[in-house]
Formats: C-alpha cells, sequence, structure tokens
C-alpha cells in the first residue's frame, strides 16, 4: 500500500515539478515565497570520541591555522609540493588542524597537549570551550602530559599568567624544559625565535611556581596505562606517548609529522619547525613502522581533526586510513 502510494505522489510530483519550474523562468527567476534560512557559518563542537579498550579518548579541537607549507616544508620544488598537495585537493596556505588528546583511564583524567591559547593567533585557543562541550571541566584535568614546548602546544595552559588547569601536574622531558625555560638560550636566540622561548616560559611558569611542575626524563612509564616514548629531533625533549588498554594500543604522535597531504607519501620532507630535522625524520619512520606493524592507532596533532588513523606501510611511503566514526555505546 505504502509503495503504491509513494509511486503515485512521484507521477504527481513530476508534472508539478516541471509546472513550477517554467512558472519560475517565466518570472524571471523569482524564488518562491518565504525567506532562507541564514547561514549559520560555525562548525560543530571540537571534539570526537572513540573507546581505546577500558579508556574514553577525547580527540579535542583548539582550531586551525593557515601555514604556508610552501615556505616551511624542505626537501621538494614549489612544483612538487603543488602537486602533492592538489592530489588531495589542497592548497598553500594550508588550513591545518592543531588537536589535543584527554584520556579519561577510569581513575584519572589525563590531557595531552593544550592547544595554543592567545599565541598563535585568532583561529586557535578553541580546547578549553571544545573540552567543556565535550562533558568535562578544566578542573578536573589530573596531569597534562606534554609532548613540547612549541606555543601551539602549551599556550592554553594558562589564562594570564593563572594555570587554566588548576588541579594538575604538568609534565614534559627534562631536555625539553632545560632547552626551552632558558633565560640564557632565549638570550642568544635571534629575535625571530624569542618568541617560542617566551610562550613556552609563560606558559609553564605559572605550573612551576605552584608546585605543579614535574619533568621526566626519556622513555618509561608515566601512570598505569600511559608511557612517554622519546621522539626528540622535532625540538630536544620532543615525546609521543603510548596509550594501552586491553591490549589495544594508540600513539599520541605529538609533532612527529606535520603535513599528511604530503609527508605520509613523501616522509623524508621534514619542515622548518624541526630543531634537528635529521632525527625528526629517523623518528618519524621508526614510530610509523611500528605502528604499521602493530596495526596500533596513531594521533597527530597536525593531522587533519580528529587526526586519528591507522598507518600502512607502501612502497614509497605510507597510507593515511583516518579512524572510522563511532558513536560510544
Ligand atoms: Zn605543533
Amino acid at each position: 500500500m505504502r509503495t503504491r502510494l509513494s509511486f503515485q505522489s512521484f507521477r504527481w510530483v513530476k508534472p508539478l515539478g516541471l509546472a513550477a519550474l517554467i512558472v519560475s523562468a517565466v518570472l524571471g527567476g523569482v524564488a518562491p515565497a518565504g525567506a532562507a534560512a541564514p547561514l549559520v557559518k560555525t562548525q560543530a563542537p571540537g571534539y570526537f570520541r572513540f573507546m581505546l579498550g577500558d579508556f574514553e579518548i577525547t580527540a579535542l579541537s583548539d582550531g586551525t591555522v593557515d601555514l604556508p607549507v610552501d615556505k616551511l616544508l624542505h626537501g621538494m620544488t614549489p612544483d612538487q609540493l603543488q602537486h602533492a598537495l592538489a592530489k588531495s585537493y589542497l592548497k598553500t596556505p594550508l588550513e591545518t588542524s592543531v588537536n589535543a588528546y584527554l584520556i579519561n583511564t577510569g581513575s584519572k583524567l589525563i590531557l595531552i597537549d593544550a592547544g595554543a591559547g592567545k599565541l598563535f593567533g585568532p583561529t586557535l585557543g578553541f580546547l578549553v570551550a571544545n573540552l567543556e562541550a565535550s562533558g568535562y571541566k578544566p578542573d578536573q584535568v589530573d596531569e597534562i602530559y606534554i609532548t613540547h614546548l612549541h606555543p601551539d602546544h602549551v599556550g592554553g595552559l594558562v589564562a594570564g599568567d593563572k594555570p587554566v588547569f588548576p588541579n594538575a601536574i604538568l609534565r614534559a622531558d627534562q631536555k625539553e624544559a632545560d632547552y626551552w625555560l632558558s633565560a640564557t638560550n632565549l638570550a642568544q636566540a635571534p629575535a625571530d625565535s624569542k618568541g617560542f622561548f617566551q610562550g613556552a616560559m609563560a606558559s609553564v611558569n605559572p605550573y612551576i611556581a605552584a608546585g605543579r611542575f614535574k619533568a621526566f626524563s626519556g622513555s618509561g612509564e608515566l601512570s598505569p596505562g600511559i608511557a612517554a616514548l622519546a621522539t626528540s629531533g622535532h625540538t630536544p625533549g620532543h615525546t609521543s606517548y603510548v596509550v594501552t588498554s586491553q591490549g589495544h594500543e594508540l600513539i599520541v604522535l605529538g609533532d612527529l609529522i606535520h603535513v599528511g597531504a604530503v609527508q605520509f607519501g613523501k616522509p623524508a620532507i621534514t619542515i622548518g619547525f624541526d630543531s634537528d630535522p635529521k632525527s625528526a625524520l629517523a623518528e618519524r619512520l621508526k614510530v610509523f613502522n611500528a605502528a604499521a606493524k602493530d596495526g596500533d592507532l596513531v594521533a597527530g596533532a597536525h593531522l587533519a581533526f580528529p587526526g586519528v588513523g591507522h598507518l600502512r606501510v607502501l612502497s614509497q611511503g605510507y597510507e593515511w586510513l583516518p579512524v572510522n566514526y563511532t558513536v560510544i555505546r
């Protein structure tokens, strides 16, 4: 009965639709009565949640930033770069995600990286808004693990000179802290790099002053199910984090990769932000190969949000397999 009805209405709607088109053409394309809805022009709340064994992982967006990747990437000609971007329907400047990851282990709430806060322009700094949209409050965060002290990863730790996460212990590699929090290194840095040191100091020092900063050295477990993995090269103490629950593994890469559309296919391409590009490349290959071999999930701070997926080794480079959409049951 239902089928018959819809077939009949189809037969009637078709000529009516044609008549409406003719009338509309005669009237010179005047739209039918009724105003169009105004454009909303906001994005959906920037969080994506999935389970990793017993752990609940929430990818949090801090926003995006337009990167002049033509000026930043090293190891390819401008033509090669345009071609690589065009293959993914992208161009420079490239709108690039800044992501952080919140892990609820069931006994602790741990945030990996904190976004840019006010340090990287008005298109970033939305981490707390998205954390709240996702159902948590900043004062619930127990620990924060930082991949490295660049401004787009630590700026969100503070609002002015106050910690945004008042109950959290802040952790980063000792070498990273020694490098970026050093007054001597700041004094010796070229004028256009001083901001990196100042940003790191402004973001971390309030936690040090509150007795809430605790450095670690190299690889090792920081809390049950979450281990630091030393991956220095992008910065002197760059750290990735391996999250494990019930045999499932997620590697939070930090900045082992910046431009997925280029560097998955050509992992030898480095970026101007790398302090030691050779080591950055070696760590990228090491971690990518291990993740591909073991079938681990990886999460990248600058891969298109939520930046979570699997890797497959190809004859040249890697294939990126973004994670399947899921609802939490
Ligand atoms: Zn970064």
